[in-house]
Parts: C-alpha cells; structure tokens; sequence
C-alpha cells in the first residue's frame, strides 16, 4: 500500500490551492448573490487544465489519472463549493462523451469543455421522479436523419448556464425499462429548447432547473453510443462521479475545520481560549477522524478506478458519506462560532445549504444504500 501522493500531484494541490484561496473563497458568497459562475473563472480552470484532466490528450486532457482529479476538485472546492460542479460535471460528461461519442463529435464539444469555452450540464431527472431512473419518458423518435425529442427534463445543474447537454431519452417502449434507452448529446441552442429556473435554499450560483423539449430535432449522429444503451453509459459515468462528490463536500467539511481550530484559539470564554474546553473540541476531533477515514474512501475509489477495478460500491459510500458528513461537520463549525456563525460574514450558512443539495443531487443516500446492500446481502 502506498498513501503518498506524488511529487506532480502535490504541485497541482499547491497551485490550485492558491487559486482557490486568492480567486474563489473571497467570492463565494457573491457568486451566490449573482445565481452564476463567471465564465473568465471557467475559462481560467480549462487554462490551468483542471476541467476533465482524465480525458485523453486528444480530446484536451491533461493525461492525469482520476486520483489527481480528485486533488483538484478537493482544492477548488476548498474555496467555492459550487466552482467545485464544473470539474465534476466536466469528469463526469466528459467520460460519457470520450467514451461513447462518434470521435469527431467528441473531438468538437471536449475541447470546448476541456478548455473551460463551453458548459455541459447532465439531463436524467424527470419531473415523476429521479430515484427510478429507468422509467424515464422523455421521448425520442426517429425521424429520418435526425431524432425527435419531446418532454421535460427537471432539476438539472446548470441548465440555463449549458451550452450542451448529456439527455437520457426513450428510444424504445416503457416496459423495456433500462434497455429503452439512449444518450444523446444535445447542444442546447437548438431550436424547441427553453429552461426555467428553480427558487432553490442554496447552490444559488449553479441553479437548478428544468429543460423542455418541444419537437427538438437532434441529428440522430449525436446519438452516444448505442441505441438501447444510454442507461448502462450514464450509471458507469456515476460510479466515478460519486468519488468526485465525496471529495467536493468533504473539502467544504475540511476547510470549516482548519477555520474552527483556529478559531478556538481566539475567541475567549471564562477566561479562556475555547481550546481548553472539551465539550467543544472533542467534537471536533471526532469530525476531524470521520473527514479523514471518509477522504481516504473517495480516493480509494478514484484508485480502483484508475486501476480497472470495480468500483460502484466503494463510489456508493463515499456519496451517502460525504455529503452528510460534511454537513453535520459544517453544522457543529457553525455552532462553535456562536452568533458569529449563524450571520453571513461568515460562509457556513451558505456552505450548509451548499452541501445539503448533494445529499439529494446525483442519487440519495437511500439509493447508493441499497446499492451498497444489492452488493453486500449474500445470494
Ligand atoms: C442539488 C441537486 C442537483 C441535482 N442535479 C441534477 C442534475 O444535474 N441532473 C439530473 O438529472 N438530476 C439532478 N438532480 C436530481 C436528483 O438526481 C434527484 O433529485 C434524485 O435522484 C432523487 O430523485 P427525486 O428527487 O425525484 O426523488 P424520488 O425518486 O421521488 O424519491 C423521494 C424520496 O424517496 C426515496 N426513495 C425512492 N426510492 C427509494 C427506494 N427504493 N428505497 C428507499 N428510498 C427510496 C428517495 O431516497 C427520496 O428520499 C439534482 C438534485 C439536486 C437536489
């Protein structure tokens, strides 16, 4: 076993981590009040090249593996919880795209979004709901060169700032399930495309929000992958992501941490720094050995991942963990604060409605729990 990073990993953390300290924490809070990521910061991460670093040379990856993506999103999230979705939903997209697109379609969009020019948002959810995925009815009908879709995607990350996106939609009949579907990439200017935005607790600075479908016609060589197989492409893309989120979240717990243990050891009650008094640091010491156990389960998963093994139970973990670990850890920083930490000058109000939404977003901790059950329970 080695848990050393390397020499490069650990100069990408120290560069990245800059960037997240001098560029994004001073306006996370103003990014939440402007409902958008600024796209000179989006163009900056394609630059620095951390935006799909994973994907291959030829589609602008960096040739990293997905452990120094890892560190990457760890640092920018670090900073801005919600810059932290675009390397997540470049990953993610950019895996589904590399892998199943027809290589000059891929080659068109990946350098866009590699580059930090263009934003993929990923469109599965349905507004009759996301847990049972395969029952999806957005439709898509072929109609000569090109695929007819109709109906609504909803509670979609980014949808008003994509410029394309990954849409699951019904090829085949209703009773085929999983096996009815396909995967389309679908660039979002497209004639018959509108979305809406939700009134949402956090997160205000990616927006969720639905997609319409009104008679879009797609050109049926935007089709990713085969027809029938856009269920098996999107769950294999989810199994790396759910590592991704771990670290996303776990980071927003990290930082509240280092900013609580310094903390107590300025403020003074009964004179006293509040260090000496166990009621409050024990608690933190627990959350301090839950964050790392939990971060060592993500990049444990990113390692299976860059090894070929099996990774979706170990992925299911780190996505129920992390983002309710985080949670409760920036909850119990909060607290430590007193009314300090209740008020906005401070991000932990806004960092727990932040990281609240990924207890939801990209499957509850219901499901990756049943997932971890399925693999568990002896047959
Ligand atoms: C912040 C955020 C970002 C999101 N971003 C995206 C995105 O970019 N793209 C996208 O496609 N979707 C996105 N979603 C949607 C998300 O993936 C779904 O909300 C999620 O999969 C759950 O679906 P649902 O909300 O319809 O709940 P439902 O499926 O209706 O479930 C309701 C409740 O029942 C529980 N439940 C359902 N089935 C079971 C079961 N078998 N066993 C136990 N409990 C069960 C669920 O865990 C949940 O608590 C996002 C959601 C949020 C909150």
């Amino acid at each position: 076993m080695n848990f050393a990073f390397t020499e490069q990993q650990d100069a990408i953390r120290e560069s990245v981590a800059k960037l997240s300290a001098d560029l994004l924490a001073p306006r996370y809070r103003q990014r939440e009040t402007d409902g958008r990521i600024e796209r000179e910061i989006v163009e900056m991460l394609g630059e620095m090249g951390c935006l799909g670093g994973e994907l291959p040379e030829e589609f602008g990856g960096s040739g990293l593996d997905c452990v120094t993506s890892g560190v990457i999103i760890e640092e920018i999230a670090r900073g801005d919880f919600n810059v932290g979705y675009l390397p997540l939903l470049a990953s993610l997209n950019g895996q589904i795209i590399a892998h199943h697109a027809r290589p000059e379609l891929a080659q068109e969009w990946l350098s866009g979004i590699t580059a930090g020019q263009k934003i993929c948002c990923i469109a599965l959810t349905e507004p009759h709901g996301g847990s049972d995925a395969a029952n999806l009815k957005l439709k898509a009908s072929r109609q000569g060169e090109h695929f007819v879709l109709n109906g609504e995607k909803t509670s979609i990350s980014m949808a008003d700032q994509s410029d394309v996106a990954v849409v699951f939609a019904r090829t085949g009949s209703q009773e085929q399930r999983a096996g009815g579907i396909s995967a389309f990439l679908v660039p979002m200017d497209l004639d018959g495309i509108t979305t809406s935005r939700f009134e949402d607790s956090g997160q205000q600075a990616i927006g969720r929000g639905s997609i319409f479908f009104d008679n879009v016609a797609v050109p049926a060589d935007h089709m990713l992958g085969d027809e029938g197989q856009g269920f098996k492409q999107v769950m294999q893309g989810f199994d790396y992501s759910r590592a991704l989120i771990g670290l996303q979240c776990l980071a927003v717990a990290q930082q509240s941490l280092d900013e609580t243990w310094q903390w107590l050891t300025e403020r003074e009650a009964f004179g006293q720094p509040l260090a000496a008094f166990q009621g409050l640091t024990h608690p933190l010491a627990e959350y301090q050995t839950f964050v790392q156990a939990a971060r060592l389960q993500c990049y444990y998963a990113l390692w299976l991942k860059d090894h070929d093994r099996p990774h979706t139970t170990e992925a299911a973990m780190c996505k129920w963990w992390g983002p309710k670990l985080a949670f409760d850890v920036v909850k119990q920083c909060l607290l430590a604060h007193g009314h300090t930490g209740y008020g906005e000058d401070l991000p932990f109000a806004q960092r727990l409605r932040d990281v609240m939404g990924l207890q939801i977003g990209d499957g509850t901790a219901q499901i990756m729990k049943n997932i971890i059950a399925r693999q568990s329970v002896p047959r």
